[in-house]
């Protein structure tokens, strides 16, 4: 087993991996910027090394910077949590060409799952239903207008680099295909630097189911599930849940094994999620993501099991510590990503906490880096903390949920803290009758009513 991680990341994430590395008595190295000298990561890990400046592209993503860093403080392997270097296939050739780990899979496998087409084609090879599209890449406007007959309307312009909802663009109707098609190329080659784009048949009323898996690398592999994300805004997920309201026994054990056989056959090593939209009872594969996903909390409460423990075992080449049958999912989990963002217009929201207070008791956690008197820096991400709750059935949670979040204090700035309150007043959120497009149509009669009290 190592000695010592680096942990290429900040705020709730890198006091995740922290955690771990601890219990399994493994020394931290923290990296930070200059505008976190002060974070929780950096006082909790037993080093820390200053990478860079505020702007990520001069410390969290600065490959020399990071790979000094662990020759310095003698760090063996390198887990990357997510976001950041988490999926560049060049950052782990580089890692490993050092002679170090990285804790994730190999850089083939991010390189396969990071360009959307080729993951498609992969996975449609492996027996996995993908989302009917064009087949490849659609270079020019005459091959997608050429596509788009086979496909329909209406359609999805994607980008075959695209993330965080980024170079995805609608065409309803034929006549919209041009400025979706040019736009969505626009945006990838400014976002991504790669401006190839593919379509997809724009399904209208689906879920975002997404299943884990777990590879050890040899061959082997488990599913841990799903996790129900269709709660979205702008393709950002809000609140995500497991078991999924809609999936039954029978569903997740067949759509599971079809997901853990397939990586099982590329040996993949480590945790991915394979995420699906789902329509009236089909499957259909968007993306593999090769990273520990930010909801990965909500299975480890329902499966009682430490991924971030098990990304560390199967690096270090020891085999994953469950089988499949020793795994069965019990009771419900539901998170809740609180940013740093004040509503109703989710405008970023950092500055000083004064008074924080986390709630507490059975079955709540909180994962968080944020405490008294921290200044939350304007320069990254503004999710600062995840509430996961788990009880015995999806009631049971959610009466938790409420109470958990009836007890969050976060002093100073704003939090997308209210709107999980009003959302647990739903019928649809209570009754799980929802799907990805429900949180936008919401909000739009949400924010109405929000700025006409406030008039
Ligand atoms: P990204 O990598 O940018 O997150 P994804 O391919 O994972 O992009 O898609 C993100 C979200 O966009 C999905 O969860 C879903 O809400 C929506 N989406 C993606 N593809 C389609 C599609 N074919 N039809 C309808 N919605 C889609």
């Amino acid at each position: 087993m190592f000695k010592k991680v680096l942990i290429a990341n900040r705020g709730e994430i890198a006091l995740r991996i922290h955690r771990a590395c601890k219990e399994m008595g493994i020394s931290t190295v923290a990296i930070h910027s200059t505008a976190d000298s002060d974070a929780m990561h950096v006082r909790m890990a037993d080093e820390s090394v200053c990478v860079g400046p505020p702007a990520a592209s001069q410390s969290y993503l600065s490959i020399p910077n990071i790979i000094s860093a662990c020759e310095i403080t003698g760090a063996e392997a390198i887990h990357p949590g997510y976001g950041f270097l988490s999926e560049n296939a060049s950052f782990v050739q580089i890692v490993e060409d050092h002679g170090l780990k990285f804790i994730g899979p190999t850089s083939e496998h991010i390189r396969l799952m990071g360009d959307k087409i080729t993951a498609k084609e992969t996975m449609l090879n492996l027996g996995v239903p993908c989302v009917p599209g064009s087949a490849g890449g659609v270079p020019t406007l005459e091959e997608a207008v050429e596509a788009s007959k086979q496909i329909g309307f209406p359609l999805i312009v994607k980008a075959t680099a695209g993330g965080g909802g980024r170079g995805m663009k609608l065409a309803r109707t034929a006549d919209d295909l041009k400025v979706a098609f040019q736009t969505a190329r626009s945006e990838a080659k400014a976002a991504f630097g790669n401006d190839e784009v593919y379509l997809e048949r724009y399904l209208g009323n689906p879920r975002h189911i997404e299943i884990q898996v777990f590879g050890d690398g040899r061959g082997g592999a488990i599913h841990l599930g799903e996790r129900d994300c269709s709660l979205q805004r702008r393709h950002q997920k809000v609140l995500e849940e497991s078991p999924s309201p809609v999936i039954d026994d029978p569903t997740r054990e067949r759509i599971g094994k079809v997901c853990a056989d397939a990586i099982a056959r590329i040996k993949y090593a480590g945790a991915g999620t394979i995420e699906f939209l789902y329509e009236d009872g089909e499957f259909f594969f968007i993306e593999m993501n090769t990273r520990l996903q930010v909801e990965h909390p909500v299975t480890e409460a329902v499966y009682g099991i430490d991924l971030v423990k098990e990304q560390i075992q199967v690096a270090a080449g020891m085999p994953l510590s469950r089988s499949q049958n020793e795994l069965r999912p019990v009771g419900h989990a539901i998170e809740c990503r609180i940013n740093a963002e004040r509503l109703p217009d989710f405008q970023p929201s950092p500055g000083k906490v004064k008074t924080y207070y986390a709630p507490g008791g059975l079955g709540v956690r909180m994962d968080s880096a944020i405490y008294d008197g921290y200044v939350i820096p304007p320069y990254y991400d503004s999710l600062i903390g995840k509430l996961i709750v788990h009880g015995a059935d999806r009631e049971k949670a959610i009466a938790r949920l409420k109470r958990a979040l009836s007890e969050l204090i976060v002093d100073g700035i704003s939090t997308t803290t209210p709107l999980f309150d009003a959302l647990l007043e739903e019928e649809d959120i209570l009754t799980g009758n929802y799907n990805i497009h429900w949180l936008e149509g919401w909000l739009e009669g949400w924010l109405e009513r929000q700025n006409t009290r406030r008039a």
